[in-house]
């Protein structure tokens, strides 16, 4: 089993979905990708920073879900990072309404000792300065993946590709493959970026599932038809959270058990979306977990003579 580190924000959300709206709810990146890890049961430790107005039960239940949280600073006089968003009738698109940063805007990430030395790296969505300088402690990881997002490449694209060329993995919306790589095929989407330095790129689309690209390959993974779609937030975290938890804990980084981490990752994405926020991830048995997984197999199974 190896060691995960994760750096992400650890933040409020407010969300406005056609199914209801929340007030300020636990949420961020580095949250959902824990929780998605924690299924795996693999030796996390999330990287972020909080303010004195972070819930001290929210950090416990991290805990309980077996995060390290010695790098999770906590500003006691700062406010924690806000974001807040409102998804359109189709629930593929949003708007952002707010992204306060606070105490994230002077954020200087510690990767804890024990854990400089871990094998997989999970970039999550942050300005990507904080995510060179968690690289810059990391002594040799093998498996550094990285996710980002449009507010990143309009605000500091030059940084964005200086940690892209440095990572095996990225994964990524459509839209936002479009917009950095400046093509409208997928295809071409994820060559570009890979020219950029990385080995790999998963390119996520919603409800139209997620694909995978090697240099000579291609493997795709519907989502889950699902009756009920509540929330996308978190959708494409949780992914990539269950993406790097079980590579980290079989580890195994050829493309064919990639291919197992991208249905890992897609299953708990579709826990994610059924209720508003992490909610659905907070309890999700591991029986729930393999039956998914087994729909998912008989979704995509079919047997063909071919002539
Ligand atoms: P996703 O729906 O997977 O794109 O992720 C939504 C999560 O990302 C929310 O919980 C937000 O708190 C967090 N988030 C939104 N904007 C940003 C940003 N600019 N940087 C880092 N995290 C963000």
């Amino acid at each position: 089993m190896s060691k995960l580190v994760i750096v992400g924000t650890v933040a409020f959300d407010a969300i406005e979905t056609p199914f209801g709206k929340t007030e300020k709810i636990l949420g961020g990146a580095a949250t959902y990708i824990g929780l998605a890890a924690s299924q795996f049961k693999v030796k996390g430790a999330i990287v972020s920073i909080v303010g004195g107005d972070f819930p001290k039960e929210d950090l416990k239940m991290l805990e309980s879900k077996g995060m390290d949280l010695s790098g999770l600073e906590i500003v006691e006089e700062g406010k924690t990072f806000f974001w807040s968003g409102r998804y359109h009738n189709d629930m593929n698109t949003r708007d952002t309404l707010i992204t306060d940063l606070n105490v994230l805007a002077d954020f200087d990430p510690q990767v804890p000792q024990e854990y400089t030395d871990a094998e997989v790296v999970m970039l999550g969505n942050l300005h990507p300065l904080v995510q060179l300088s968690v690289l810059e402690q990391m002594v040799s990881p093998n498996l550094i993946v990285l996710d980002t997002m449009n507010f990143w490449m309009d605000s500091a694209l030059d940084d964005l590709q200086k940690v892209i060329g440095k990572v095996d993995v990225v994964t990524i919306n459509d839209e936002e493959a479009r917009q950095l790589s400046g093509e409208y095929s997928l295809v071409k989407a994820a060559q570009k970026i890979m020219q950029m330095g990385p080995d790999y790129v998963v390119i996520k689309k919603g409800e139209h599932g997620a694909l995978l690209f090697g240099e000579d390959d291609v493997f795709f993974a519907p989502a889950m038809p699902l009756r009920e779609v509540f929330d996308p937030t978190g959708a494409g975290d949780t992914f990539a959270g269950g993406f790097t938890g079980y590579l980290a804990k079989t580890g195994n980084f050829s493309f064919e058990n990639m291919k197992n981490a991208v249905i890992n990752g897609s299953a708990l994405a579709s826990f994610c979306v059924e209720k508003f926020g992490p909610e659905r991830l907070l309890n999700l048995s591991g029986k729930e977990m393999f039956q998914r997984i087994q729909q998912f197999k008989s979704l995509t199974q079919f047997d063909i003579k071919l002539t």
